[in-house]
């Protein structure tokens, strides 16, 4: 498969291509969300990359964090349609990321509460707010789901193109 420096490439490469036909073919309206779904699909391939199924390096690029994926690779078959899927690959990353965050956030607020070095926080209206965000964006979040989505299939069509090349010569 092509090494993570092609896949970086090739993610920062399309993004960059993207900009001007944004800037020269889209509505100035509609651009911001346009631009939010460029830098979703940055990060997606970039950050949330299909490669975190394996000690790739991807993985080595979440440096001191990088262990916050280790579940998700022992669970997860590397070049599986559950991490190189088109469209559930990404997602399921997002989602992951979001469920391991929002775990590690609440459990350190309960933990420092019970030290007694917390404010009075509450996890419970965090959450209410985080749900809020869900429903009153719904156009920014398409926005993202489609550059997440996006970030994942580039990734995914250049191994098909590598392997289907590969064989071929
Ligand atoms: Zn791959």
């Amino acid at each position: 498969m092509p090494s993570g420096k092609v896949h970086d490439w090739v993610t920062v490469g399309t993004a960059a291509a993207a900009v001007p036909v944004v800037y020269l073919q889209v509505d100035s309206l509609q651009q911001p969300l346009a631009w939010l779904a460029i830098a979703t699909y940055t990060f997606s391939g970039i950050w949330l990359s299909s490669d975190l199924d394996i000690e790739s390096s991807a993985y080595k690029r979440w440096g001191p964090l990088r262990w916050l994926w280790w579940p998700y690779q022992k669970m997860v078959p590397h070049r599986s349609w559950i991490s190189h899927g088109l469209g559930v690959g990404p997602l399921l990353r997002a989602g992951y990321l979001l469920v391991v965050g929002s775990l590690l956030a609440v459990g350190a607020v309960w933990g420092a509460q019970r030290l007694g070095i917390a404010w009075d926080a509450d996890p419970h209206s965090w959450l209410r707010n985080a749900s809020r965000l869900f429903t009153d964006y719904p156009a920014e979040w398409i926005a993202i789901c489609i550059g997440l989505v996006a970030g994942g299939a580039a990734h995914s069509l250049l191994d098909f193109a590598h392997t289907r090349l590969k064989r071929m010569f």
